[in-house]
């Protein structure tokens, strides 16, 4: 079956990157969001990417006309009927991803796959809250979708192997690189990363080193383009400490325990970044 038109839930940060590789790639993208004004920031945002890439010369007038005018307004649910594939990228919040998958069960042809691009969430866990848990999938972009390669593709229980397939070659055509796991607590990506985040929060913690040292240390010694704790920073500190709560209670392992720092600093409202103070102010 060929992917004609793509229905994306959620025009937040992912969201809209992903409808944004969606239709500079050919595809007729649906953008739905809570509101029609989340719909027109989602767009905007499009937009001023598109531009940029323009303005680097990147792309050409004419690919940014045709990739904006891919994407259209879907305030309501039911015209993903006539979708051919679902991307789900609305809040990290099992509540509200479980409703969309119930609704998008009813409104979606039988042969649709429901793919979601959660972080966090078993995948099997949400496919069983559909009547197709053989026709989903999860699609972990990495942000800003436009620029980064990778796709890890989850496989819940029951995925069957079309759906890793149709799945696998529309990450392709969207230019990106496909990566095979099996859903487990953080999957492959967060598995490997927090514990390494959490690890350079403790070294902190307990005065190994500055944070610019533990940052400048794994910059030059392992050719990591950026520091853990700027990283950190960058991800949100919030985001890491749920990610952690979710490989400590999905293993039941100590091994992930949170930092007590990043947890106070959390409490603190010290989300990094998007707070302007994390482990460097902004
Ligand atoms: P975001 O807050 O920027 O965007 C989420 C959007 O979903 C918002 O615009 C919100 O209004 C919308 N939304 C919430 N409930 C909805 C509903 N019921 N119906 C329609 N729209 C709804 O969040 P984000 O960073 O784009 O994250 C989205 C998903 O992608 C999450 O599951 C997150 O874990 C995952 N993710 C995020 C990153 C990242 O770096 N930000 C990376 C990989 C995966």
């Amino acid at each position: 079956m060929a992917i004609g038109t793509v229905g994306v839930i959620g025009a937040g940060t992912m969201g809209s990157g992903i409808a944004q590789v969606l239709a500079f790639t050919g595809h007729k993208v649906l953008l739905n969001d809570r509101e029609m004004s989340l719909i027109e920031r989602g767009l905007k945002g499009i937009e001023k990417s598109l531009d940029r890439f323009l303005k680097k010369e990147r792309i050409t007038q004419e690919q940014r006309d045709k990739a904006l005018a891919n994407v259209s307004p879907a305030e309501d649910l039911s015209s993903f009927a006539n979708a051919d594939f679902v991307i789900e990228a609305a809040f990290e919040d099992l509540a509200v991803k479980t409703a969309l998958f119930e609704k998008l069960d009813g409104v979606c042809g039988p042969e649709v796959i429901l793919a979601t691009n959660t972080s966090s969430i078993s995948i099997t866990k949400l496919a069983a809250t559909t009547k197709r848990p053989d026709k989903f999938i999860g699609m972990h972009f990495m942000n800003p979708v436009p620029l980064m390669n990778l796709v890890e593709i989850i496989r819940g229980i029951a995925t069957s192997d079309e759906t890793f397939r149709i799945t696998k070659e529309l990450s392709e055509k969207l230019g990106k690189t496909p990566v095979e796991v099996n859903d487990a607590p953080g999957f492959v990506s967060n598995r490997v990363l927090m514990p390494m985040i959490n690890e350079a929060i403790f070294a902190l913690h307990e005065g190994v080193g500055t944070a610019d040292a533990i940052d400048t240390v794994m910059k030059l010694g392992m050719n990591h383009p950026m520091g853990p704790l700027a990283l950190a920073d960058l991800i949100g500190l919030d985001v890491c400490l749920f990610i952690l709560k979710v490989l400590y209670d999905g293993f039941g392992d100590p091994k992930y325990r949170p930092c007590p720092l990043l947890t106070k600093m959390v409490d603190a409202g010290y989300l990094g970044r998007k707070s302007g103070k994390g482990f460097y102010d902004y």
